[in-house]
């Protein structure tokens, strides 16, 4: 209800219309009204009795207080906005650690445009053919033959 009201802190609608935009039933939205209407001896702002919204006839409800709730609804939205961000940022992550190579790929490519890791590449190396001698023993780089043979040539 109190995104739905305008800067003057006015929400304007019927109570069907309300309990439609709150995804509520028409009856709790007219209890959840009323509550916000009563006095409340146990709110911690005294101002209005501790009342949160008034009718005003033939248009809506004035959101008593509307300063404090703004001030409080803008932290809390912040904190759910980092949230949302956080979760999705982890899923990537998770994405990144397992499934295919094109999973991670697709992963990574998506998050803030941030070069894909190299550190799955072979390492050169392994890919360098091990030579051997007619004798079966391996060779050392740029020989043909094993230590021991290398003698009679
Ligand atoms: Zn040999």
């Amino acid at each position: 209800m109190l995104a739905l009201k305008d800067k003057d802190h006015i929400v304007e609608g019927s109570v069907p219309g309300l309990a439609h935009s709150a995804r509520v039933t028409v009856e709790e939205c007219r209890k959840a009204l009323k509550k916000l209407s009563e006095p409340d001896a146990d709110s911690r702002t005294k101002d209005f009795e501790g009342r949160r919204i008034r009718e005003v006839e033939g248009v809506g409800w004035l959101i008593l207080n509307g300063e404090k709730y703004k001030k409080r609804m803008g932290a809390e939205e912040m904190r759910s906005y980092k949230a949302m961000k956080q979760a999705e940022y982890r899923a990537k992550e998770k994405a990144s650690r397992g499934g295919t190579l094109a999973e991670r790929m697709a992963a990574k490519g998506d998050y803030d445009g941030e070069p894909v890791e190299t550190t799955d590449r072979e390492p050169l190396d392994t890919a360098k053919p091990i030579r051997y001698c007619y004798c079966g023993d391996e060779v050392a780089e740029g020989k043909n033959r094993c230590e021991s043979h290398m003698e009679g040539l």
